[in-house]
Parts: structure tokens; sequence; C-alpha cells
């Protein structure tokens, strides 16, 4: 698609309009728009960064809204700290996609993590966010952090190191992030992850979406994990309010549930995350959970 045509294609009347038959039958999310800011195609994908009026500057990949700056501490930090949280002594930790810089940025919080990787595909959004997103690209040059541009399932296939943590921050699986809802990927996931390895993955979906995705989902990863765990975040840009996070641990017998540690000052460092939340994130309605079980 030609620039231009995504700007028409998404943006009317001063309104970003997210529309996807796919994952959001039926309904859309609008944001009013003040300034375009970027509008092209990568070899991936195409991406729409723009200000808006009330949520900051918005990243749009594929038609769909990647982060905004006011709301995205409510997925960085839960994404990050609910796993990191639950292991007992994080060390060597794996990113995969997240090339906007927030997980990076949260995952630095911890001080005893040694190895940040974070593998890219697309060097244009960690450019961009570079330039439109400082507060979330602002750890990149920190030096535990090491950056891979390459596909994230080839970078595991070739991997020969453990990871304490690997955090899926992918995009939905329309695009280059398909690969990564599929078993083969979690099987790739158990082979790279220490003996009491914790992985988490944005599942695309939520209880008020696609909930048989989510079902889906959990089923190919118990297939392959002892411990999975559906949990949530609240996010006001996402459609229908809410993002659903799959957590599954090779340890059976860690409760992913609560936090097994604390960290000093928590109400300094984190803006969403706490010990409260974490828990009840995984509490659901009654026939989400029926659902889901
Ligand atoms: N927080 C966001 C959300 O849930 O909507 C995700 C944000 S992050 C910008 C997603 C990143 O995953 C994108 O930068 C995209 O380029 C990257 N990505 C998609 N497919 C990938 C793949 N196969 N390997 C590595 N990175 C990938």
């Amino acid at each position: 698609m030609d620039p231009q045509e995504l700007t028409h294609a998404t943006i009317s009347n001063g309104w970003f309009r997210e529309v996807s038959d796919e994952s959001f039958p039926g309904q859309a999310l609008e944001l009013r728009v003040k300034k375009i800011l970027y509008t092209g195609k990568s070899a991936f994908q195409d991406i729409l960064v723009f200000e808006s009026t009330d949520y900051g500057n918005v990243l749009v990949l594929d038609g769909i809204i990647q982060v905004s700056e006011r709301d995205e501490f409510a997925y960085q930090e839960m994404i990050t700290h609910i796993p990191l949280l639950s292991h007992p002594d994080p060390k060597r930790v794996l990113v995969i996609g997240g090339g906007d810089g927030g997980v990076l940025r949260e995952v630095l919080k911890h001080p005893g993590v040694e190895e940040l990787i974070l593998v890219e595909i697309d060097a244009t959004v960690i450019e961009l966010s570079k330039k439109y997103l400082p507060n979330m690209s602002k750890s990149f040059d920190d030096p535990r952090v090491k950056v891979e541009l390459c596909d994230g399932f080839k970078y595991l296939q070739e991997n020969s190191k453990r990871f304490d943590v690997i955090i899926t921050d992918s995009s939905d699986p329309d695009g280059p992030a398909a690969v990564f809802y599929e078993k083969n990927y979690f099987q790739l996931l158990h082979e790279c992850l220490s003996d009491r390895g914790i992985v988490i993955m944005q599942a695309s979906e939520n209880i008020w979406l696609k909930i048989s995705l989510l079902q889906r989902l959990k089923e190919l990863m118990k297939q392959v994990f002892p411990v999975v765990e559906y949990c949530y975040t609240m996010v006001p840009t996402y459609t229908s309010g809410q993002l659903g996070l799959m957590i599954c641990s090779k340890d059976e017998t860690l409760d992913l549930k609560t936090p097994t540690r604390t960290m000093p000052n928590e109400d300094e460092l984190f803006k969403y995350y706490n010990a409260d939340i974490h828990k009840s994130s995984f509490v659901l309605p009654t026939w989400a959970k029926k659902y889901l079980k």
C-alpha cells in the first residue's frame, strides 16, 4: 500500500480509525489526529506515526495501534514485571519484537538483570521510535542491551543460550508476527529457557474479542509447558480497552499468579504495576474462566 493510500485508508476528517474485520469484528476504535508525523512502508509492514490530541504520539503497524505515549506503561509494565517478579532471580532476558523500546526500559529497572537481548525484525520501527517515542526508546543505548535485527523465530532456531525470561512483545498475527502463535514457536521457547524459566506473550486478543483464539493458544501452550495462565492489562487505546497476556513456566511448582519478590520503592519505579494488580490480573469473570479452563 502506498503511504498516501495508507493515510487515506485509516485517517479521515481528522480521526484515525482502527478497523480489522478479522480481529475486531463489528467495532472500531478512533483517535483524533493533531498531526501526521510519518507514513511509509518498510520491508515488513505499513507504518504510521501520528500525534493525537489526547494520547500523545501513536505508533501504528499495518493499521493496528501498537503504542500511545499516554497509556503505554500499562502494557510495558505488566508484560515485563509479571514474569520478572514471578521469577526468583532473572539474569538473562530476551525480548522478541518490542522495537519501540518500552519493554527494554522496564526490564532495566531490575538491577539483577545482566544480559538483555532484543530481537526486532524491522529496523525502521526502532529508528522511528527513537525519533517520535523518546520516553520508550531511551534504553537502546544502555550497555546491558544488545539488539539483533532479524526474525525472532529464526533467532530462536539458531540460538544456543538459555534465558530466564522471554517476552514476546510482537505485533498481531496478521503480519510478520504470525509465526509466534503456533505450537512450534512454543517448543522453541521451551528449548531456549533455563530450568525455572518463564515466557510471556501478548496474546493479541482478550476475552471480549476472540476468546476462541485465547482458548486455542492456551491448549497449544499446554501441550508444551506444565504451567500456562492467562492474565490481562487495561489499555484504553487497544480495541475494547484490554489486552490479554499468556504466561507459561517450565517449573510446575512456580505460582505465576503471585509475585515471588518485591522491589524496594515500587511506588516510585512503577506507574501501573503493583503486587495487588499482579494477582488480580489473573482473576476472570465467571463465563471467561469456564471458557479458558
Ligand atoms: N505493544 C504492542 C502491541 O501489543 O500492539 C507491540 C509493539 S512492538 C512495536 C511489536 C514489534 O514486533 C514491531 O516492531 C514488529 O516489527 C515486531 N515484529 C513483528 N514480527 C516480528 C518477527 N517475526 N521477529 C521480530 N520482530 C517482529
